[in-house]
């Protein structure tokens, strides 16, 4: 517990980036106090169960997976997994499809069964062929053809960010694996599962094993900064919020959840929708690309995280502008944004005290292994800046 006004290292948040470095650098002696102005700890990843009992995601889904076994093998020191193969629906046209699109969508398409071959045979003909996307319409374009785009893509990229995909790099839609086979996982990557009692254990594990690192939470940056003497900030907020937005506001996309739990009584009704008893719907997630509902997704988290409730809950996702008084859930992923970012990043690389990690401080549209990945390395980098904190 560090108990004077001063430390090490003043860490700007508590989610996945902050309490990572925070771990590495207070297991190699240094003090940290990790400020969050949230209530809690655990950044958009935090879950906790609603007046129901369910374990819920309450800033929307977070699914982890990894292809960085080195990731795996350093958040497994303060978690057990419960394996998920992360499985979703879109609902358009009044009925549901397997998505994303693989040969079941295809057959759903057809009316009857198919194959692998006739399935390549058709996409062949419907593909738009471009060499190189330069977008995210074009990403779609060329590999399933128009119509498949503008049934599963087009409506929800429009609803999600309120540009068109021609205006969104082309990594954006390309996040969706396109499969002619029956795989109808929703994510590529080979590991697959869920923290065994949810993100929040995780990270409150994470501080047990963690002596020098302090958590204070319901505190801003600018008192935190103000409050502890720090030899070197650590910052994983919005970059041009650190800055005063000086030139002008980056763009965010952000959200309103609406959250709604289930009795076991009250899901009787939605079993021949959702196919088994305690369940509202019949996936993990839905997607509806449909312009007409102002949501892109509801979400039954209780399909993954393998509950063991009568009750359940979903949410409903409704993208909205970002405001100053909103969260900034997503960085938009198009060049205007991109370019104004760099200015801010010149100003960063310019901080000789002060390192920007983590999905807000990079404006990068990063998953949690990739941000744990940028928080160990960050931390190696300071270890090997600062050196021995016995020594000095
Ligand atoms: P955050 O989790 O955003 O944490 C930053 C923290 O800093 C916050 O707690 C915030 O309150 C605090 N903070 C910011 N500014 C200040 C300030 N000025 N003063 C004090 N505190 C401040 N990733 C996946 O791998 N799989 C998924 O399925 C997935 N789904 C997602 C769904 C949604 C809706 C969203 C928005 C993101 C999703 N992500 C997913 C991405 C994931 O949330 C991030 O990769 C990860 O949480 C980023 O961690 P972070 O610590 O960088 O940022
Ligand atoms: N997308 C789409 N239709 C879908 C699902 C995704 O058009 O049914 C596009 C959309 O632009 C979305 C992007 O693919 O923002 C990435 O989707 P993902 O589900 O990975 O988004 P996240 O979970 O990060 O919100």
């Amino acid at each position: 517990m560090v108990e004077d006004e001063s430390t090490d290292f003043l860490i700007i948040g508590a989610g996945f980036s902050g309490l990572v470095i925070g771990e590495q650098l207070a297991k190699a002696g240094w003090k940290c106090v990790v400020a969050d102005r949230r209530p809690h700890l655990g950044g958009n990843a935090y879950d906790k169960k609603d007046e129901a009992g369910v374990l819920i995601h309450p800033y929307g889904p977070h699914y982890f997976r990894s292809n960085s076994q080195r990731i795996v093998d350093y958040l497994s020191q303060f978690t057990e997994w419960q394996p998920v193969a992360y499985q979703i629906k879109s609902y358009t046209e009044g009925r549901y499809w397997s998505f994303p699109i693989n040969l079941n969508t295809f057959e759903e398409m057809l009316g009857r069964p198919s194959t692998s071959e006739e399935f390549e045979g058709w996409l062949k003909k419907k593909r738009v062929p471009i060499d190189q996307p330069k977008n995210s319409e074009e990403v779609i374009l060329s590999q399933v053809g128009r119509e498949l785009y503008e049934r599963f893509f087009e409506g929800y990229t429009i609803k999600q960010w309120k540009r068109h995909p021609r205006e969104l790099d082309p990594s954006l839609c390309a996040r969706i694996p396109i499969r002619t086979n029956r795989d109808d996982r929703y994510l590529r990557e080979e590991f697959q599962a869920l923290p065994k009692e949810g993100y929040t254990a995780m990270f409150e594990r994470m501080l047990e094993a963690s002596s020098g690192l302090e958590l204070q939470l319901g505190i801003d940056a600018d008192e935190a900064r103000a409050r502890w003497k720090h030899r070197h900030l650590i910052f994983t907020g919005a970059i041009d919020e650190f800055y005063e937005r000086r030139f002008g506001p980056l763009p965010y996309r952000s959200l309103r959840f609406e959250h709604e739990s289930f009795t076991a009584e009250q899901l009787k009704p939605r079993e021949s929708i959702s196919g088994k008893p305690g369940f509202w719907q019949p996936a993990m997630q839905v997607n509806y690309p449909d312009a007409e509902l102002p949501f892109t997704r509801i979400v039954e988290i209780k399909h993954a995280t393998a509950q063991k409730i009568d009750a359940s809950s979903i949410v409903r996702e409704f993208p909205k502008d970002w405001t100053p008084d909103d969260e900034p859930y997503y960085p938009v992923p198009a060049d205007d944004a991109a370019a104004l970012y760099q200015r801010y990043a010149e100003l960063a690389k310019g901080e000789k005290h002060t390192s920007f990690i983590g999905r807000l401080a990079t404006y990068r549209y990063y998953n949690m292994d990739q941000v744990t990945g940028m928080a160990l390395a960050e931390a190696s980098r300071l270890m090997t800046r600062y050196g021995n904190p016995n020594m000095t």
